[in-house]
């Protein structure tokens, strides 16, 4: 059993566009996908995640990208991730979805855990080891072994954590600290309301923030899994 974050997002809505353009290149015509696609489709709140698939067709190794929780105050209309349209289950890569965990990491403020290589403080997690980003360019299509590419650092590289780059099989855990940073950066930006407040949302309510939409969003009462992935 891998560790999960504790939380749960209900499918609202699918529409489907007819935008070959768009279909294809999607990172590469920002302005046009901007105009043609996003501000005509992005709907919700800062707790509805606009998923739009792609093809990424210029970019094959590109599985997807997202905004961050703290971009939206100033541009709500970006908000949101781009998918490669068959990396999601049943997909034609045969892969279970873990690009789709990824980018909604990104999505709930984690960074990758290669994020400034050798050098604290990282991707700002305390318990996912610094991890060389030149290693983690190994690409997508892998699952390497255990290695330590930061050897005066602690720890072996997190090849198995859901934020580094390696293929989706080989994805397939969130640490305690990331599931902690998830739920505080989501209760500080996006307003999300837990059970079991964490010092981010006790601040978060104390500054008088609340949850303005409904929130599709919702903290699992399951605690979080302590049982090693690792095979
Ligand atoms: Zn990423």
């Amino acid at each position: 059993m891998g560790k999960f974050a504790p939380l749960t997002f209900t499918l609202v809505n699918t529409t489907r566009t007819l935008y070959e353009e768009g279909f294809l290149y999607a990172r590469e015509l920002v302005s046009d996908i901007r105009t043609n696609v996003i501000t005509p489709l992005h709907t919700g709140g800062e707790l509805d995640i606009n998923v739009y698939t792609v093809s990424f067709s210029l970019v094959p190794d590109l599985r997807g990208f997202s905004s961050f929780p703290w971009d939206y105050k100033n541009d709500t209309i970006d908000d949101g991730i781009f998918i490669k349209w068959n990396s999601l289950p049943g997909g034609t890569l045969g892969s279970n979805g873990g690009s789709l965990v990824h980018e909604v990491g990104h999505w709930l403020g984690l960074y990758h855990t290669f994020q400034d290589g050798c050098t604290t403080p990282n991707d700002e997690v305390d318990d996912t080891p610094a991890e060389d980003p030149i290693n983690a360019n190994r690409g997508l299509q892998s699952c390497p072994g255990s290695f330590d590419s930061c050897p005066t650092m602690a720890g072996q590289d997190p090849i198995h954590n859901y934020m580094t780059y390696a293929s989706d099989e080989c994805r397939t855990e969130f640490t305690p600290g990331q599931v902690a940073r998830l739920l505080d950066q989501s209760a500080t930006y996006r307003f999300l309301t837990l059970t079991c407040p964490t010092n981010a949302s006790r601040n978060a309510t104390a500054n008088g923030n609340t949850n303005p939409t409904g929130a599709h969003a919702t903290v699992d009462s399951a605690p979080i899994s302590s049982t090693s992935s690792s095979p």
